[in-house]
């Protein structure tokens, strides 16, 4: 099963997402748990939320994927900063279980200087304080840019999460076309060769879920720009061969290009007459 969407506003609540992704001709979407500069949130609706729950069952929906706000860095050098993320994520957690058997995503965070192994510790205390054994939410470590002193631009990195995370039964991996391309590894020519990679270090089983993104910048910038399908450094003709790739074969793709809604439907239905 082909399941493409993209990532959809969630302030008109959730039942509309799922209405809004089935217009746009997607089968799947993305949303922030929260506003993602900040950290409000709505009172949660948990009638709104059963109401997509059933929708999606109705309308053959794959899995979908929440993203934490992009100001949780559980990573962080500053104590607030971190009981900040620790709140966010046992939090959004919880709401979670509300859409049960979905996608939870998160930055893994910067370690702003003090390394990447203090920064892991941080990341873990949060995973192993939070994260419960009978939880049906599988959280996704997205794989990153390397912009600035970001964790997880390497698969070793991911993997080291993975390893030290006491619920790592519930732990995935989100992988960032436009990310890993300017961390440096190959997602043209040599696709093959980083998804050995990627079953080596951490194992294809982790993988959850593809944020389908071409790259404004050339491999291994470090950069973090996303650009439209086929007007980036990636191209249209790779991006057929990832959607395509037996390796994705029924994980969700989520759509984070620089696009409306309509930027969105242009590129759902483009996507659906490539995929083999
Ligand atoms: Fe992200
Ligand atoms: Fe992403
Ligand atoms: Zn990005």
């Amino acid at each position: 099963m082909f399941y493409i969407g993209c990532h959809l506003s969630s302030s008109s609540g959730y039942l509309s997402m799922g209405k809004t992704a089935v217009e746009l001709g997607a089968n799947t979407f993305q949303f922030f748990t929260r506003n993602p500069r900040g950290g409000s949130v709505k009172k949660f609706d948990g009638a709104d939320a059963a109401a997509l729950v059933a929708y999606m069952k109705e309308n053959g929906f794959g899995k979908i994927v929440a993203h934490a706000p992009y100001t949780l860095n559980p990573a962080s050098a500053e104590e607030k900063t971190r009981e900040f993320a620790d709140m966010v994520f046992a939090d959004d957690i919880e709401i979670m279980e509300h859409l049960p058997g979905n996608l939870y995503n998160f930055h893994p965070g910067s370690h702003v200087g003090q390394g990447v192994d203090t920064g892991i510790g941080y990341i873990l205390e949060m995973l192993n304080r939070n994260m419960r054994r009978d939880m049906t939410t599988t959280v996704l470590l997205e794989t990153m840019a390397g912009k600035g002193s970001e964790i997880g631009s390497r698969f070793e990195e991911l993997k080291t999460i993975i390893d030290g995370c006491e619920y790592s039964e519930h732990l995935g991996v989100c992988l960032d076309t436009c990310h890993i391309s300017d961390g440096g590894y190959d997602v043209k020519d040599g696709l093959d060769e980083t998804l050995e990679e990627f079953d080596r270090v951490i194992g294809l089983n982790r993988l959850c879920a593809i944020h389908l993104n071409d790259s404004k910048n050339e491999r291994g910038a470090h950069k973090d720009r996303h650009e439209k399908i086929g007007e980036g450094f990636i191209g249209l003709e790779y991006i057929e061969k990832i959607i395509n790739h037996p390796a994705f074969a029924n994980l969700p793709f989520e759509l984070e290009t620089p696009n409306d809604n309509e930027g969105y439907a242009r590129e759902i239905a483009l996507l659906k007459g490539l995929k083999k």
